[in-house]
C-alpha cells in the first residue's frame, strides 16, 4: 500500500478527556472524577490505532498532538505508551513535531525527562495567568511559581521549544494585570505564546456571572488584544495567527495544519479528522466511545463530504486568521470563481486600516483581526452569491456536490 506515489504527510491529534478538576470558563469535553475509566480508553486507543493501522499506511506522520483536557494529568506512562502504539502502527517521521499539553501541577522534572526522552519534543503550558488570585478563582490549581517551575524543568529535561497558552479578559483583570502576565511570560522566554480573549460559553460555570461588571468590556478586551500584539512583537515574538505568537521557525506546526486546511486524523471522543474532501467526528461520550470500540462498532457521529464550496468558505475563514492571508489564486483553485467581489471588500478594508495586501496575498492587520467576526461575515456574503465560473467540463466529477448549482459550459 505504501509508495512513493501515496506518500504524504498528516497530523494526529489524541484528545485525553481527563482533568483534576473542572476551570470554571472550561467547555472543552473533559470528565472530572472518572479516572477509573482510564485503563479503559487507554486500551481503546491503542485497539483503535491497530485498526488504522491500513488507514494511517499511505501517510507521513509529520506532527502529533496530545491535547485535552490535561494530558499531564493522564499519566507520563500512558502517553509514551500512545505515542509508541502510534510509532507501531503508524509512519512517524523522525523530525516529527510531538506536542503534550501539560498543567503545572501535573508534570514534574522526572515527568519531563521521560517525555523528552521518548520523543516527545514540544510542550504546551497551561498558564493563563501570572494573577495567583485571579487563577484561583477560575479554578485553576496552579500558581505562577508553578508555571516557572514547570519552563525550568522543562528546560533541564531538555525542551527547547515551549508555548505558553494565557487567556485575557478574565474577570477582574485590569489591563496593567494584563500587561504584568505578558510580560512574566515573556521573561520566561518561551518559544511561543497563544493568548485567547475570555470567552464566556453557556453551561459553564462562569456563565452565570457574564452579566457582572467586573468582566472587561469589549472595549477592554480591544485594547489588551492590540497591546499583545505591539508588545509581543516588541519581544521578539512574530503574531502568524489571530491568537499565536511565536519566535521565527518555532510556530506550532501542527496547529498551522488546521488553519492551512492540510490532512489530520484525531482519535478520542469529539477527535475530527479531515482526509480528503471527508471531514468525520467521533462522539462526544467517552464511555459511549470505549463502549463502542470494545463492541467493535462505529463511533463516528458525523461525516461530510465537503463540497468545493464549503472548502473554500473554510478556505477564507481559517486562512483570514493567519497572517499568511488568502490570495485570489487558491481561492480560484478551489473554487473556480470570481474573486474580484471579494478583493473589492478587502480594499475597502485596506482603506480602512484593517487588511493589508502583500504581494497577491491579503491578510488582516491587528485591528482587522479584532473585527474578524463582522468581515469575515461579510466576506462569506460576498462568496456566497458567487457562481461557478467553469469552463472545464472534465473537472465536473470534482464539483460533484455542486452540480445543481452549475450550467458546466
Ligand atoms: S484544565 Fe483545561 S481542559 Fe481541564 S477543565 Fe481546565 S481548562 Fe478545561
Amino acid at each position: 500500500m505504501a509508495g512513493w506515489i501515496m506518500d504524504k504527510n498528516v497530523g494526529i491529534y489524541i484528545h485525553i478527556p481527563f482533568c483534576a478538576s473542572k476551570c470554571a470558563y472550561c467547555d472543552f469535553y473533559s470528565l472530572v472524577g472518572r479516572d477509573q475509566l482510564m485503563p479503559k480508553y487507554q486500551n481503546a486507543l491503542i485497539r483503535q490505532f491497530r485498526d488504522a493501522e491500513e488507514i494511517l499506511s499511505p501517510y507521513l506522520i509529520d506532527t502529533i498532538y496530545f491535547g485535552g483536557g490535561t494530558p499531564s494529568y493522564y499519566g507520563t506512562k500512558r502517553i509514551i505508551q500512545l505515542f509508541n502504539a502510534l510509532k507501531k502502527y503508524g509512519r512517524v517521521l523522525l523530525e516529527s513535531e510531538v506536542t503534550i499539553e501539560v498543567n503545572p501541577d501535573s508534570i514534574s522534572l522526572w515527568d519531563l525527562r521521560q517525555l523528552r526522552k521518548a520523543g516527545v519534543n514540544r510542550l504546551s503550558i497551561g498558564a493563563q495567568t501570572a494573577n495567583d488570585k485571579l487563577a484561583a478563582s477560575l479554578g485553576r490549581r496552579h500558581n505562577f511559581a508553578q508555571v516557572e517551575k514547570t519552563v525550568a524543568n522543562a528546560r533541564r529535561a531538555g525542551f527547547d521549544n515551549i508555548s505558553l497558552d494565557l487567556i485575557f479578559g478574565l474577570p477582574n483583570q485590569s489591563k496593567v494585570d494584563w500587561a504584568e502576565t505578558l510580560g512574566l511570560a515573556a521573561a520566561l522566554k518561551p518559544e511561543h505564546i497563544s493568548c485567547y480573549g475570555l470567552r464566556i460559553e453557556e453551561g459553564t460555570p462562569l456563565y452565570l456571572y457574564k452579566d457582572f461588571p467586573d468582566i472587561p468590556d469589549d472595549d477592554d478586551q480591544a485594547d489588551m488584544y492590540l497591546y499583545t500584539v505591539e508588545a509581543l512583537h516588541d519581544l521578539g515574538f512574530h503574531q502568524y495567527e489571530i491568537s499565536n505568537f511565536a519566535v521565527s521557525g518555532r510556530e506550532s506546526r501542527h496547529n498551522l495544519k488546521y488553519w492551512n486546511r492540510e490532512e489530520y486524523f484525531g482519535f478520542g471522543p469529539t477527535a475530527s479528522s479531515y482526509v480528503g474532501d471527508l471531514r468525520y467526528t467521533y462522539v462526544s461520550d467517552l464511555v459511549a466511545y470505549i463502549g463502542g470500540l470494545e463492541r467493535g462498532e462505529s463511533v463516528i457521529v458525523s461525516q461530510d463530504d465537503i463540497p468545493k464550496s464549503e472548502q473554500a468558505v473554510e478556505y477564507l475563514m481559517l486562512g483570514l486568521r493567519t497572517t499568511r492571508g488568502i490570495t485570489g489564486q487558491e481561492y480560484y483553485r478551489i473554487y473556480q470563481s470570481n474573486f474580484e467581489p471579494i478583493e473589492a471588500l478587502l480594499e475597502g478594508y485596506a482603506r480602512k486600516g484593517w487588511a493589508v495586501r502583500r504581494g497577491d496575498r491579503w491578510r488582516f492587520t491587528p485591528a482587522g483581526f479584532l473585527l474578524s467576526n463582522q468581515l469575515i461575515r461579510e466576506i462569506l456574503d460576498a462568496h456566497s452569491e458567487q457562481k461557478f465560473v467553469v469552463g472545464m467540463p472534465w473537472r465536473k466529477n470534482d464539483y460533484r456536490g455542486e452540480m445543481q448549482q452549475i450550467e458546466f459550459s
